[in-house]
């Protein structure tokens, strides 16, 4: 795609974003962003701060198990957009989600460690508010390519995806054309940012999948927020 062509692509999507957004607002809902500070996430950061009145808050699920790097990305990139975030965490404690053997629950059993530390607090951000606005790309993977621009969740709450159709080249264009912020671990060869625990270096970073490195070893590619809350 040539620059124009990918500036005119990000401009219509920028615009869908903005009108949707406004409508929300028009509505009375409350809305919510939700964010991992991974590079790739930033460009939609950076639009939501541009929306002028509309105050939207960012949650971060905040699991224990974040990489420091991500948590002072995080803070860094709240403080030069100006963002508002909110950090939210598991109703349930660590100490409590231990099991019974040795293992902490991240190795024992990965999807209940993703069901209470990342659905859970997200379930409650939803029992809050009404739209929740998250970044996921049909471009991911293959769960992710069905998705349509605004889904319901089992409860009837919206999820709005302003980046459905954005692709790696329209993320990365926008992110230097506007000199946004990069993870610090991405120049370590990560790609792919999540917990500590389950995220992995990519051997060749010429050519990777984005989601490669996490779970690695495991037939495992969402957390759970991306196919637990959505209604079927
Ligand atoms: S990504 Fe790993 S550590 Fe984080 S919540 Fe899921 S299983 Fe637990």
């Amino acid at each position: 795609m040539t620059i124009s062509e990918l500036d005119q692509k990000i401009a219509v999507e920028i615009d869908l974003c903005r009108e949707q957004i406004d409508a929300y607002a028009q509505m009375g809902l409350r809305l919510f962003a939700s964010s991992s500070f991974q590079s790739h996430s930033i460009p939609m950061l950076h639009i939501l701060s541009r929306l002028g009145e509309i105050d939207i808050p960012i949650y971060f699920i905040q699991t224990g198990f974040h990489f420091p790097e991500t948590l002072s990305f995080r803070d860094r990139v709240s403080k030069d957009f100006g963002l508002r975030v909110v950090n939210v965490s598991s109703p349930i404690s660590l100490s409590e989600q231990m099991g019974s053997g040795p293992h902490m629950l991240f190795a024992s059993n990965p999807d209940r460690c993703c069901h209470f530390n990342k659905v859970l607090p997200l379930q409650l951000a939803l029992s809050e508010n009404d739209v929740w606005i998250n970044g996921v790309r049909k471009d991911q993977n293959s769960n992710r390519a069905s998705f349509n621009y605004e889904e319901k969740t089992a409860e009837g709450k919206i999820r709005f995806h302003p980046m459905l159709n954005w692709s790696a080249e329209m993320i990365e264009h926008y992110s230097k054309l506007h000199k946004l912020p990069v993870h610090p671990l991405h120049y370590e060869n990560y790609v792919s940012i999540g917990c500590q625990p389950c995220t992995r270096k990519v051997s060749n970073y010429e050519s990777f999948d984005e989601r490669e490195g996490r779970w690695q070893g495991l037939n495992k590619t969402e957390c759970g927020l991306h196919t637990q809350l959505i209604a079927k």
